[in-house]
């Protein structure tokens, strides 16, 4: 009697922890088919000598020993400054920085780069897996994933672009549950903006200066489309 009733207990454990095992393989499918869809086009801009410079580029300024981009916090919108989508992807496409820019290129030859660029008809292009540290934003590329408008300044931003974006970063968010802030690069500097506790830069002098983009206008405009479309709120 005994026997058969522990047969009987083991088998319900055994038919118990069968049942878990199953929803546990369906539950993930479910969460990426959860994923929004938007369309992205790729252009790699990845090299062996990227890798090596942002290697490098890590270990000098945030101390880490990898380009690894782990549970990222925050997204930050640019706008390029560069007229055309070409132009731009020519930019990012090489390793090192063009020689007009003296104050970053003393730190560091390792190219500007990002994760994504939007042009102005609204297209997605990915450059970067955003699984890796990009160089877009001095004191935070360790903890962001960083989104280039193409225009030459905040007048020439579009309504299509606002709209990728906010579609962009309604999908970051649900691939990456940790970003809670969203800033514009304007805002990095803002000492009483809550993100500036993310602020890090192993030399002091490599410090955050002035930059325009991508205006308040823009970035109220997509904070108030990510609230009413999909009700996300992000910190600043
Ligand atoms: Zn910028």
């Amino acid at each position: 009697m005994q026997n058969s009733l522990s047969h009987w207990s083991l088998s319900l454990l055994i038919f118990v922890f069968a049942g878990c095992a199953v929803p546990q393989e369906q539950k993930v499918i479910q969460e990426k088919a959860k994923l929004p869809h938007i369309s992205v086009d790729t252009f790699p801009i990845l090299s062996e000598k990227k890798i090596e410079l942002s290697k490098l580029y890590c270990e000098k300024y945030y101390g880490l020993d990898d380009i690894r981009l782990m549970n990222p916090d925050m997204v930050v919108i640019h706008f390029t400054a560069i007229p055309t989508l070409e132009s731009t992807l020519n930019l990012f496409k090489k390793d090192e920085l063009s020689s007009n820019r003296s104050y970053i290129g003393s730190y560091s030859k390792l190219n500007v780069s990002i994760h994504y660029v939007i042009d102005k008809n609204g297209d997605i292009y990915s450059l970067l897996p955003d699984t890796l540290i990009a160089r877009h934003i001095i004191g935070y590329n360790h903890v962001s994933i960083g989104i280039e408008n193409v225009a030459l300044d905040e007048s020439e931003l579009t309504g299509s672009q606002l709209e990728s974006n906010t579609k962009l970063v309604n999908f970051l968010k649900s691939k990456y549950p940790s970003i809670n802030y969203l800033i514009g690069h304007d805002e990095y500097n803002i000492d009483s903006l809550e993100h500036t506790k993310f602020y890090k830069s192993l030399d002091s002098t490599y410090a955050p200066y002035d930059k325009p983009d991508p205006g308040q206008k823009f970035m109220q405009d997509l904070r108030q489309n990510l609230d009413s479309l999909y009700g996300l709120e992000f910190r600043k």
